[in-house]
């Protein structure tokens, strides 16, 4: 097989950067071992938050507000349902309000609206949420949810109708990591491997010292029968650093979502894709002490995915230091989503030599931060 680009991976780090490669005439072939949009990907699930709340962060701030512009122009250019503006919330937790008061300094130096609600005026404007214990909400109106999966499978979409080509296949590497396919090496200019929580078993020397791949339970419970207020139009997306949790309003029907974070093992390959029974009563607590409203109403769906922790929780873009046409692009921190189509560009423009990557997406030198200094306050 020879393309100038071949990308690996079809989740939506691979599905953007496939598209962003085929959009500069590049002869684009994407390779993934099951169909883009499948569930096993982290890119699955109905939707993903897509906020600009960062910390101090001003790089990915500037990136999330930039991959809002793209994804409107994206849902305009194909008349799908790809992002509902439903705002997003961040319940500070008294004494525990650094990361939020670092997001309201950065939003007002590069002036991204905002509001800073007390715990009673959450409660007048979104009286879905018990704030007893939270010492301010931080709410920014032009944040909300990515369709996750039409999302996924409007770019291979938009990638085919470029010109690329998708095909099934599973990239395996020998002992030098280079990337093979079908017992031979993938020929390329550029080969860029998207594989998230996968790409540390397959770069075990250069990546998986660097990943921690983490299961995720979330569970959907139902809306109150007659009631909208639980829907996108009436409730922000949330994050709830102080109970480990954040959420989604339900859309199109889904229920809202909310996640307690408790990480878990996964086995990416073997594991049914089922939640952890005991993420049933984290989920039923939680509901009890933030959302009353919820209380007795019953979980209606569920998924299991994945998570990739880098030790900052920053993304990697490098080349590999061995094969100098093979580029390695992931490390979600579970943040990358909302970031696709900015993340796609970049990578693709690193790929072609357009530009060098960011330090902090080097592969090297990499030390855990604080939660204060962190980008997603982990
Ligand atoms: C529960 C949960 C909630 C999240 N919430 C948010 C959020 O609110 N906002 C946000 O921005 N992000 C969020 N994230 C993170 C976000 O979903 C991920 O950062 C993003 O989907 C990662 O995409 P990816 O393309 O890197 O990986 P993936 O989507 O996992 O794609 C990797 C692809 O590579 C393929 N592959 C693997 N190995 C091979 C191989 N050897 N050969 C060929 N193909 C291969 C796989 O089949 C897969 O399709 C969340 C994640 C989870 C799990």
């Amino acid at each position: 097989m020879r393309s100038e680009a071949i990308v690996v991976g079809g989740g939506i780090a691979g599905a953007m950067t496939a598209l962003a490669l085929a959009r500069r005439n590049i002869k684009t072939t994407l390779v993934d071992r099951w169909e883009p949009g499948h569930s096993r990907a982290s890119s699955t699930d109905y939707n993903r938050v897509i906020r600009s709340i960062h910390g101090r962060d001003e790089f990915y701030t500037r990136w999330a507000r930039e991959s809002r512009e793209r994804w409107l122009e994206m849902q305009a250019e194909t008349g799908q349902r790809l992002y509902y503006e439903c705002g997003a919330l961040v319940l500070a937790t008294a004494g525990h309000c650094d990361w939020e008061d670092a997001t309201a300094e950065t939003f007002q130096k590069l002036g991204v609206p905002f509001h800073r609600f007390s715990p009673n005026e959450i409660a007048v404007r979104f009286p879905q949420f018990d704030p007893h214990d939270i010492s301010y909400g931080l709410y920014e109106p032009e944040a909300g949810m990515i369709m996750a999966h039409r999302a996924v499978i409007t770019t291979i979409d938009l990638f085919k109708k470029a010109g690329g080509t998708v095909i099934r296949g599973r990239v395996e590497t020998d002992r030098t990591e280079r990337p093979m396919l079908e017992g031979k090496p993938l020929e390329a200019d550029v080969i860029v491997i998207t594989t998230g929580a996968w790409m540390g078993d397959m770069f075990p020397r250069t990546v998986k010292p660097i990943s921690s791949v983490v299961g995720v339970n979330v569970l959907y419970t139902s809306t109150p029968d007659g009631s909208t207020a639980f829907d996108q139009e009436n409730m922000p997306c949330w994050i709830d650093h102080g109970q480990g949790s954040f959420g989604l309003p339900s859309t199109e029907g889904s229920g809202v979502k909310a996640a307690v974070v408790i990480p878990d093992t996964i086995d990416l390959d073997q594991d049914e894709r089922l939640i952890r029974r005991q993420t049933l009563n984290r989920t039923r607590s939680y509901i009890k002490k933030r959302l009353p409203g919820l209380v007795g109403e019953k979980v209606v769906d569920s998924k299991f995915n994945q998570i990739v922790l880098t030790p900052d929780t920053h993304f990697i873009v490098d080349r590999h230091p061995e094969h100098e046409n093979v580029l390695l692009a992931g490390g979600c921190s579970g943040h990358l989503f909302k970031h696709g189509p900015v993340f796609g560009d970049f990578v693709a423009g690193v790929g072609v030599k357009d530009f060098g990557t960011a330090d902090r997406f080097r592969i090297a030198g990499r030390k855990k931060l604080s939660p204060k200094e962190s980008p997603s306050g982990r």
